[in-house]
């Protein structure tokens, strides 16, 4: 069955990336849940949305590849039709540390994982969507980090400095294509509850930082899925190149 609404969400497997899926699946949206390496994590949320009466395919394809970004993009033009949404949000983070201890692989690796990726996306997206190349129109909402704001010294400003270059690709797209009916917008998450901080080496990191969080706790994916369907639903459909901090008041 083909319905209307197709949604990518790269990353759409774990963390906020899942709350998103199963929150688009929820709203009657034909999902394509991306992700990289850990197909069970894909395949049991792929199971659990089905079973709850939605339709999605899961895709594994690394979004830093432009190949395998092209090829994503296929397999929704095939399986579930004309995307209208894309949701930005596959990211990475490595072991905290100071940036005289980064190496340039390192940071290239950050980079491309978490800026080359949202580019090759968008672009492949405005192809399908923009009026002036034929489409329907649609959205696109790039998931931030406040790190963008902080600069997270002596933890990842490598990540941070990734974070910034998605502020600013949402300025400029937003604009590029906004006469072509995309609307291009972007959610800033403070300390969610995830497994990435794991990956930092601090899976605790939440808990340890959460007195200094205005409303004294940290968020859970669901909480930065709600923001992102709103960008996405007509319910917004006067704002573009627009950030919604989501970090309770950090
Ligand atoms: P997470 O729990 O670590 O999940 C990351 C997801 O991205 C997984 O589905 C992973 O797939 C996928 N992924 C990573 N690299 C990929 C690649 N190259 N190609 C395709 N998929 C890839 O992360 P999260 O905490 O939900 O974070 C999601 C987004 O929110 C990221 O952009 C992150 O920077 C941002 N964010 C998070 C927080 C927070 O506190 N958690 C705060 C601010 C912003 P596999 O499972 O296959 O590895």
């Amino acid at each position: 069955m083909s319905r209307s609404k197709v949604v990518l969400v790269t990353g759409g497997s774990r963390g906020i990336g899942a709350a998103t899926s199963t929150l688009f699946a929820a709203h009657g949206y034909a999902v394509c849940i991306n992700y990289k390496s850990n197909a069970l994590a894909a395949e049991n949320l792929a199971l659990e949305i089905t079973a709850n009466g939605g339709q999605c395919i899961i895709v594994q394809a690394d979004v830093s590849d432009e190949h395998e970004v092209v090829q994503l993009f296929e397999r929704i033009d095939r399986e579930l039709g004309q995307v209208s949404v894309v949701v930005n949000n596959a990211g990475i983070l490595r072991q905290q540390c100071r940036l005289e201890d980064m190496t340039a692989d390192r940071i290239n690796t950050i980079f491309s994982n978490n800026v080359t990726s949202y580019f090759l996306c968008s672009r492949e997206g405005v192809k399908r969507m923009s009026t002036r190349h034929g489409g329907k129109g649609g959205a696109i909402i790039n998931v931030s980090s406040g790190a963008a704001r902080s600069g997270s010294p002596n933890e990842y400003v490598d990540y941070a400095a990734s974070k910034g270059a998605i502020d600013t690709l949402t300025k400029g797209l937003s604009l590029e294509v906004a006469s072509e009916g995309i609307r291009v917008n972007c959610v800033r998450p403070g300390l969610i509850h995830t497994e990435m901080h794991a990956d930092g080496g601090e899976p605790e990191r939440v808990e340890r930082l959460k007195s200094i969080i205005p409303l004294q706790r940290g968020g859970e994916p669901e909480e930065v899925a709600e923001a992102i369907y709103w960008l996405a639903s007509e319910k917004s459909s006067f704002s573009t190149g627009n950030f919604l901090d989501l970090a309770g008041g950090l």
